[in-house]
């Protein structure tokens, strides 16, 4: 088959500025022919990027559906003539913390067909769904990235400061304790701490899976908008170091407003709602999966922590399990000021759990009739396209850096 030329692709800074606005408005197409054993596939590169991944390190639960899910899918639906919208399964993030490895691989499909049940359009040409790893680019970007990098930086991560938890230690035993994990048997080390540099590393290898694609909006839950921050960061540095480089994604409040309430989300633990929900939990009691049945729900929800204040208000300070009902009941189609005020938790509670059924049944048919097929065709697609449009911008970083000429 005869290649077609290659036409410029437009700048980063074109595509960010005015002349990108032009761009999209006028739709001319900027196109890359990616040519893999003998197939050509057209990729039209003049689309601002939304991007996001889901790791698959155990059940995905209503809090990453909510908080994570939602945003991008209602975006895909609405909007995919404007944007370029990629969601994918981190699977290399999905072991920085431990995991059963016999079960990552169904859970990796398992996010796939998630996102399709969640009602991703999987026929638009603008929608692409990918695994990290099988883009290797993210993986080089991020060795790149790794040098332009703080220890300290990285160290005053919470995500990462949370799960080393060693502040609970007293100082002088922490410090022993560290010396031993590193000094004696170097399995009991890694197996003691469960801290990985995988987990120190988590932020580099999130900011290369976003800058990659230039992606401006990252709709992810509350806890990861630290990690933005970074790849805002290490983003300005490296483009104040070699010129330009990357597309820097907006801020929180930018993305905030751009996706309007849901952006930012932060839905608690039914039993603590100190916390956030969270697949890492141990119990699970306090987490409503998304293959839990209706009943599961219901008694989960049923036993949830609130308060003896004897009113309903929406307070997080004052009333966080109640209140975190209250976003729950909202979120799946429920108006809390209809419980406002109310001097009665039981009726808010019974109404909570019917949405919450309601949604688990409906979702969980729709779980069952996706096509497998079609997910995996879609899959290699884009992952072909990713793969290409991940290598031009690695290309440039490495041109940048001087390891290639
Ligand atoms: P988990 O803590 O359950 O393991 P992840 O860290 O894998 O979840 O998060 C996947 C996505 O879901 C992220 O964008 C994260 O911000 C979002 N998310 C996770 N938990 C919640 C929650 N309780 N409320 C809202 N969003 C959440």
């Amino acid at each position: 088959m005869a290649t077609p030329p290659e036409p410029e692709p437009f700048s980063l800074t074109q595509l960010h500025s005015g002349i990108g606005n032009k761009v999209r408005k006028s739709y001319i197409q900027s196109i890359v022919f990616s040519c893999r054993r003998n197939s050509c596939i057209l990729l039209p590169m003049n689309k601002p990027v939304i991007l996001t991944g889901l790791r698959a390190n155990n059940d995905l639960h209503i809090g990453n559906y909510l908080g994570a899910l939602l945003p991008i899918i209602d975006m895909a639906r609405r909007h995919a003539d404007d944007y370029q919208i990629n969601l994918f399964v981190p699977d290399l993030h999905s072991f920085t913390t431990p995991i059963d490895h016999s079960q990552l691989q169904a859970g990796i499909m398992n996010n796939l067909r998630v996102f399709a049940a969640a009602g991703l359009p999987l026929d638009n040409p603008n929608i692409h769904i990918y695994r990290q790893s099988y883009v290797p680019a993210h993986s080089e970007l991020t060795i790149i990235l790794n040098s332009f990098t703080g220890f300290g930086e990285m160290s005053r991560m919470t995500q990462f400061k949370d799960k080393l938890d060693l502040r609970k230690i007293p100082r002088s035993q922490g410090e022993s304790a560290r010396q031993d994990s590193f000094s004696a048997n170097p399995k009991n080390a890694f197996q003691q701490n469960h801290v990985s540099m995988g987990l120190f590393d988590y932020p580099v290898l999130m900011a290369a899976d976003i800058l990659l694609y230039g992606a401006i909006y990252v709709p992810v839950g509350d806890d990861q908008k630290q990690h933005l921050e970074f790849t805002r960061d290490i983003a300005e540095r490296m483009n104040s170091k070699f010129g330009e480089l990357f597309i820097v994604p907006k801020s929180a409040k930018e993305q905030h407003e751009f996706f309007g309430k849901d952006q930012g989300l932060r839905i608690r633990d039914l039993l603590d709602p100190a916390k956030k929900m969270s697949k890492s939990d141990a119990s699970g009691k306090g987490v409503i999966f998304l293959n839990d049945t209706p009943e599961q729900a219901h008694k989960k929800i049923q036993s949830a922590t609130t308060d003896s204040l004897g009113e309903i208000k929406y307070d997080y300070t004052t009333q966080p399990g109640i209140s975190n009902l209250l976003d729950i009941l909202e979120l799946f189609g429920g108006r809390k000021h209809e419980f406002i005020g109310s001097k009665q938790y039981g009726p808010l509670k019974e109404a909570v759990a019917i949405l919450t059924g309601q949604f688990l049944e409906d979702f969980q048919t729709k779980l069952e009739m996706v096509d497998t097929k079609a997910l995996e065709q879609k899959l290699a697609m884009s992952e072909t396209a990713m793969c290409k449009i991940a290598e031009t911008i690695l290309a440039k970083v490495q041109k940048a850096v001087g390891l290639r000429t």
